[in-house]
């Protein structure tokens, strides 16, 4: 059975006016949905409208037109019942920092209008392990902390669907990690969610479906797996025995990337060649091949290819 849309964007456009009267096309005619249940990734270099795109939906910035409807409220005419429904974490982290993260809780859930006996605190302090801080001064905890607390803001009014903005920017790569378990927790339990990021390895292990934002359009959007499989870029690396040096290859689509003494790597279009036809052609140059690697691409393959012009 299908999925119900949780999110639905029909020809979404924004125009900022810049001082000097000219116009910046932050975006140009976006049609997505995202799915009940899903980690939906939307990607793109600097600038690519990511940013406008998640103000929009978090009510900071005014779109200039289309339609936006979450979890079956129309943005234009429900926008409290949108807001109810998201919890957003923001690029930038903004806390007050004399306060605990339980007060700061405590004070995003009156914002939301959540009533005392309706709050649950202390589990979001336990989903995102800041239970053991949740009465320290919010300048005192650690980047990665801050980061947690960020999201714990956004989910003192249970949305069914949490959005992050580039929520492991400057993280080291463990809190990251760290970072990534809480949110794959949330998704765990039911929780739509919807981010963006920079770091495509993380994408690439996060997302069920990707979008890729470039100039304020769409350039991709399909399943992480339908993504990876159109890479037709493979790498190998072989191990030789013997002393050669290639600097040119003649065989189709083989490209050196490195050719040292007993090390040999090369890209090829696996359309065009196959490995078998490489293995054949380095022995009847009479190379000796002790070892062989492959990489596939990776989501910056896709990436390079559909931002790059
Ligand atoms: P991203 O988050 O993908 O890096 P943004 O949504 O922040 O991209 O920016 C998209 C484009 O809109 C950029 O060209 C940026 O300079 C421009 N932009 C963003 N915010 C504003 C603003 N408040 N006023 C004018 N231009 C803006
Ligand atoms: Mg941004």
């Amino acid at each position: 059975m299908d999925k119900k849309n949780v999110l639905t964007v029909k020809n979404l456009k924004k125009n900022y006016k810049k001082n000097n009267s000219q116009t910046v096309k932050a975006i140009e005619n976006l049609n997505l949905e995202v799915k009940q249940g899903e980690i939906f990734g939307l990607l793109g270099p600097n600038g690519a409208g990511k940013s406008t795109f998640i103000n929009i939906l978090a009510g900071t910035v005014l779109k200039t037109s289309g339609q936006i409807n979450v979890w079956g409220f129309d943005i234009d005419k429900n926008p409290r019942q949108v807001r109810a429904s998201i919890g957003i974490v923001p690029q930038e982290v903004n806390l007050d920092p004399f306060f605990s993260p339980r007060k700061l809780l405590e004070l995003q859930a009156g914002m939301y209008g959540v009533k005392k006996k309706d709050r649950i605190t202390d589990t979001i302090l336990k989903i995102v392990s800041l239970d053991n801080q949740s009465n320290s001064y919010a300048r005192g905890l650690s980047g990665g902390m801050k980061r947690r607390l960020m999201i714990a803001k956004a989910l003192v009014h249970q949305p069914p669907i949490v959005i992050l903005d580039e929520p492991t920017a400057g993280v080291d790569v463990e809190l990251r990690q760290q970072l990534w378990e809480n949110v794959k927790l949330l998704n765990k339990n039911g929780v739509t969610i919807i981010l963006t990021t920079h770091y495509l390895n993380e994408a690439e292990e996060m997302c069920d479906r990707i979008g890729i934002l470039n100039k304020g359009k769409l350039v991709a959007l399909d399943s992480t797996q339908n993504l990876l499989n159109k890479i037709n870029i493979k790498k190998v690396r072989f191990k030789l025995s013997n002393n050669n040096s290639f600097d040119r290859i003649t065989l189709k689509s083989l490209s050196i990337l490195k050719s040292e003494s007993n090390e040999l790597v090369v890209s090829y279009d696996k359309n065009k060649l196959t490995m078998n036809e490489i293995i054949e052609f380095l022995t009847s140059k009479s190379i000796n091949i002790l070892d062989i690697s492959t990489d596939d691409g990776d989501l910056e393959d896709v990436f390079i290819s559909l931002t790059n012009n």
